[in-house]
């Protein structure tokens, strides 16, 4: 079984999030799980990929090739999939794991994660996605999802899809035994009410 970390290129402004990372990255390692990622060596990419590969674990990359020089190919992976586009990179990086564990970050993690959730609430997998929240990093983004739900933009059900914890240790095992439902996604169609 193999876990997909997204996270952010930069280290954030607190040390925290780098200790984070490296616990994450421990944890899936330790557990026998395989980790999946954007194979760059900076930021909490890097961070994340190390201390999974000094745990013994094995750890995939996928790295468009046009990012290879500003992202930094990590060179120590176990395997590292140079790609033609992001489009090409997400895809297999789903396609290589089981679960999605979302890191602190920039745009482009929250990019990666909104995605894999929405294919998740559309029913093309049925794949868990759940953030590590680092010292409450993500409070606000939790508060206005929820408010999506209050404003009838987003079924309860598929809220729920988007885990949440602050234990690397919990976060996992609730991404390898957590059921994601299946529900139509739309609300206000005559077959939804
Ligand atoms: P960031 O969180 O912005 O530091 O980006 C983290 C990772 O997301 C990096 O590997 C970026 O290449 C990747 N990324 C940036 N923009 C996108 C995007 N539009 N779609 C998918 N991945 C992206």
């Amino acid at each position: 079984m193999r876990i997909c970390v997204f996270s952010g290129s930069s280290f954030g402004r607190s040390e925290t999030y780098r200790n984070a990372a490296v616990s994450l990255g421990r944890t899936i390692s330790r557990k026998g799980l395989g980790l999946v990622y954007g194979g760059a060596s900076v930021g909490l990419m890097g961070a994340v990929a190390d201390a999974a590969l000094n745990e013994g674990g094995e750890v995939i990359g996928v790295l468009p090739r046009k990012l290879a020089n500003q992202e930094v190919g990590h060179r120590g992976l176990t395997r590292l999939h140079l790609v033609d586009s992001i489009h090409e990179r997400k895809a297999m990086m789903a396609d290589l794991s089981d679960g999605f564990a979302v890191l602190p970050g920039g745009i482009g993690t929250l990019e990666e994660a909104f995605e894999v959730w929405t294919w998740s609430q559309l029913g093309f997998h049925s794949k868990s996605v759940g953030l590590l929240n680092v010292d409450g990093f993500f409070d606000g983004l939790n508060g206005f999802l929820d408010s999506l739900v209050t404003e009838h933009f987003l079924k309860s059900v598929h809220r729920e899809i988007l885990l949440c914890e602050s234990s690397p240790e919990m976060l996992i095992d609730k991404l390898t035994t957590t059921r994601v439902p299946v529900a139509p996604k739309w609300i206000g169609m005559p077959e939804a009410r």
